[in-house]
C-alpha cells in the first residue's frame, strides 16, 4: 500500500491491460461473453490507484467484444469499470478509418468491431452482405474492418479477398498468432490476415491498429491527456511495454500472462519495463527494477 502512494504521488493516470494482466478469461459465459478469474493484486491495485486519484482506464487488443460488454465482465469480477475507460483494438480501428476518410466499411469478427465503427459514424455492414461489384465501381474510400472471430467460414474470408482486390483496404486489430486464456490459446486476427492474404489477388498491406501501432498509442494518449505523468501496466513486451516506449511512458511489466521471468533472461532485444513484479500483488508492496 506504502508503494502505491508513493506510485499516486508520481504518475496520474495508470493504463492496464486486461487479458494476463487484470484476468485470464476461463470459459464462454451463458450468451456471448466470458468468464474470468482475477489475477492477484489487481483488484486491489485498481482500488489504491482509483482511491488515490490516479485516472483509471484498461487498454486491451480484445477485439471481439464492446467496451459495455467488456466493462461488465470487469464489474461481474468485482472491479468497477465504465465502457467510457475501457479503450479496445475496434475503437482505435474506428479512430483511423475516420482519419483516413473512409465512407463506407465491411467488417469481419465479433460484435465490437460492428459497433466501434458504426458509434464512428461510419455505414459498416457485414462482409457478407457486400456485393464486391457493387465496391468495384470506384467510389470510395471503403475498407474491411478485421477483427478475431473463431467462427469464421473460408467463403466469408474469400469475400473479403474479392473485396481486397476492389481496392478497399483493410484495418485489423492486430497480427497475432494467438491470444492466451486459462484454457488454452485461443486463435488471434492474424490468421484470419493470412487467409485474406492468401486468397485476394491484389498484394494486401493491413493497416494494423492495435498495440503497439502508433494508431493505438494516439487513442491512449487522448484518453490520458491532461493526468501525465502515465505508467502502463501490462504482461506483453511486445505490445504493452513497446507502447509505453513510445509514448515516453513508465511501464510496469507483471509476470502472470505471456511473459515468464525465464523469458527475461538475456532478454535485451525486447523493450526494456520501467518495473517488473511477478503480479500486482507486489505492485501493492515494493515493486523491482528489471534485473
Ligand atoms: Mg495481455
Amino acid at each position: 500500500v506504502e508503494e502505491v502512494r508513493l506510485l499516486s504521488r508520481r504518475y496520474g493516470a495508470v493504463l492496464l491491460d486486461l487479458d494476463g494482466t487484470v484476468y485470464m478469461s476461463t470459459a464462454p459465459a451463458d450468451g456471448m461473453d466470458v468468464l474470468v478469474d482475477l489475477l492477484p493484486g489487481a483488484k486491489e491495485f485498481i482500488a489504491a490507484c482509483r482511491d488515490a486519484g490516479v485516472l483509471v482506464g484498461f487498454a486491451t487488443n480484445t477485439s471481439y467484444q464492446t467496451p459495455e460488454v467488456i466493462a461488465a465482465r470487469l464489474r461481474r469480477a468485482g472491479i468497477p469499470a465504465e465502457p467510457g475507460e475501457v479503450l479496445t483494438a475496434p475503437g482505435s480501428i474506428a479512430r483511423q478509418l475516420l482519419a483516413d476518410g473512409v465512407r463506407e466499411t465491411a467488417y469481419l469478427g465479433g460484435p465490437g468491431v460492428r459497433a466501434a465503427v458504426a458509434a464512428a459514424g461510419i455505414p459498416v455492414v457485414g462482409v457478407d452482405e457486400v456485393d464486391p461489384e457493387a465496391w468495384a465501381d470506384g467510389g470510395g474510400p471503403r475498407a474491411i474492418a478485421v477483427g478475431a472471430d473463431p467462427e469464421l467460414r473460408l467463403a466469408t474470408l474469400n469475400r473479403a479477398a474479392e473485396l481486397v482486390d476492389t481496392g478497399a483496404r483493410l484495418y485489423v486489430s492486430t497480427l497475432e498468432p494467438h491470444f492466451p486464456s486459462a484454457v488454452g490459446r485461443q486463435p488471434g486476427s492474424g490468421p484470419i490476415v493470412a487467409a485474406i492474404a492468401a486468397m485476394a489477388r491484389d498484394r494486401l498491406e493491413p493497416v494494423v491498429c492495435g498495440k503497439p501501432s502508433e494508431f493505438y498509442a494516439a487513442l491512449a494518449a487522448q484518453y490520458v491527456a491532461g493526468r501525465e505523468p502515465v505508467l502502463m501496466v501490462g504482461d506483453n513486451p511486445a505490445t504493452d511495454i513497446a507502447m509505453a516506449e513510445l509514448l515516453g511512458w513508465d511501464s510496469l511489466l507483471v509476470l502472470t500472462g505471456t511473459t515468464t521471468a525465464a523469458d527475461l533472461k538475456g532478454a535485451t532485444a525486447h523493450p526494456r519495463a520501467t518495473f517488473v513484479v511477478p503480479d500486482l500483488t507486489a505492485a501493492l508492496s515494493t515493486p523491482a527494477d528489471l534485473p
